[in-house]
């Protein structure tokens, strides 16, 4: 019988390329692939995975909901959506109202269709954000490569260069609907932009009326050792977007939307059959009451910390940047596809979102012992 990879070479869409590995199995952070071979998964699915594979918790909550009640549709409501709706506010700590989609996209479509009844058109986003690959959500991303094959992409979007707030404030107009950042840009390297940077687009925003919406679909839910890493800054958007990590392994997506941009839809505004759904909402509330049961926010500090000194001490790295476990890998020269392959082989998933940088975002609840692993193994390398 030929491998699940060949299968699928012929039955799936090529737009992904031919699949690194066929899986069978996950527990924690322990990935096992079709030969039995096992790797230690520093991706997370690139943070999909907050508390890893089948944690008792997602699978219990999720086992015990589709026992108890499935998805009907949007007209009526059962309690795991709305606890985490009320959960997702009271860890931002103000108010609002939240939309739940099925995937990061979803999550930014609806932020992007909000912003337009503010009777605004005009978009500013970031060169190198990543925001999706729906057509809205690719309007929005700042990378030429993947949104050109595309166009006309809807919306009338300017981009400006990430980090640099003279640009964006140059960019913002008394008619612009919204400013969508990544507080960390994930795709594009885990690039981190300089201190101050939310606090000063905040500033822009509330100059000229836009709305501000930080896309949080990789940083948030833990990742940066936060619940939401604007909390960091202290600073207060009036949208965020979450999904990855939220579901712990389900599909789910958020839009939250504080003070005046909570009201802006109206019934009739905006929908998606599978958004809120309970299965998917119970394993959201299994992820956050873990990781706020367990401590995870400090864990994901501590290993962070741990990671980035240990990684910072290998000759082919420059410097280590990122927050928590959401961490990019600076290499001397452009050999990260080839570090990853090498780490692979070891058995450590990472990927290389950049020839010269190879990007970690582990499950939440990554070892010590794992994450000493990983360094041991980079240093094998040498
Ligand atoms: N925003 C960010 C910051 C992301 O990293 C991603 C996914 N990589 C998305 C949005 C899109 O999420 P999804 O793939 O769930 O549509």
């Amino acid at each position: 019988m030929s491998s699940l990879i060949d299968r699928w070479s012929q039955a799936g869409m090529n737009n992904y390329g031919a699949p690194q590995a066929a899986l069978v199995r996950g527990e924690g952070a322990v990935l096992t692939d079709e030969n039995g071979k096992q790797y230690v998964d520093f991706l997370g699915g690139i943070a999909v995975n907050a508390l890893g594979h089948a944690h008792p918790a997602v699978v219990e909550a999720v086992t015990q909901q589709v026992q108890q009640l499935g998805h009907i549709s949007n007209f009526y409501v059962a309690e795991p959506t709305v606890a985490l709706a009320e959960l997702l506010l009271a860890l931002a700590g103000r108010s609002g109202r939240v939309l739940f989609t099925n995937s990061g996209a979803e999550a930014n479509e609806a932020a992007f269709k909000l912003s337009r009844l503010t009777g605004r058109t005009h978009v500013v986003a970031t060169k190198g954000a990543f925001h999706g690959r729906t057509m809205g959500a690719l309007a929005l991303t700042g990378q030429p490569a993947k949104a050109d094959p595309f166009r006309p992409l809807p919306g009338d979007v300017s981009h400006v260069d990430f980090g640099d707030l003279a640009a964006l404030d140059a960019a913002v107009t008394d008619g612009t609907a919204m400013v969508i950042i990544e507080p960390i840009q994930g795709e594009s390297g885990v690039v981190v932009p300089p201190p101050g940077y939310l606090a000063g687009a905040r500033e822009i925003c509330d100059k000229t009326g836009a709305l501000l919406v930080l896309d949080e679909v990789q940083t948030g839910i833990g990742r940066t050792g936060h619940w939401f890493h604007h909390q960091s800054e202290g600073v207060e958007p009036d949208i965020i977007t979450l999904a990855k990590g939220l579901g712990g392994g389900l599909p789910l997506g958020a839009c939250v939307a504080f003070g005046r941009a909570a009201d802006l839809f109206t019934p009739g505004s905006h929908g998606t059959t599978f958004g809120g759904n309970p299965i998917s909402c119970a394993a959201g509330l299994a992820v956050i009451r873990t990781i706020a049961g367990e401590g995870l926010l400090d864990h994901v500090k501590r290993v962070g910390e741990q990671l980035r000194r240990g990684l910072e001490g290998h000759p082919a790295v420059n410097h280590v940047r990122g927050a928590g476990l959401l961490l990019g890998i600076v290499l001397n020269e452009p050999i990260a596809a080839k570090l990853a392959a090498d780490l692979k082989e070891a058995g450590f998933l990472v990927n290389a979102p950049a020839p010269d940088v190879i990007r970690l975002a582990p499950p939440l609840i990554i070892s010590v012992e794992q994450a000493d692993a990983l360094i041991a193994a980079l240093d094998g390398l040498r």
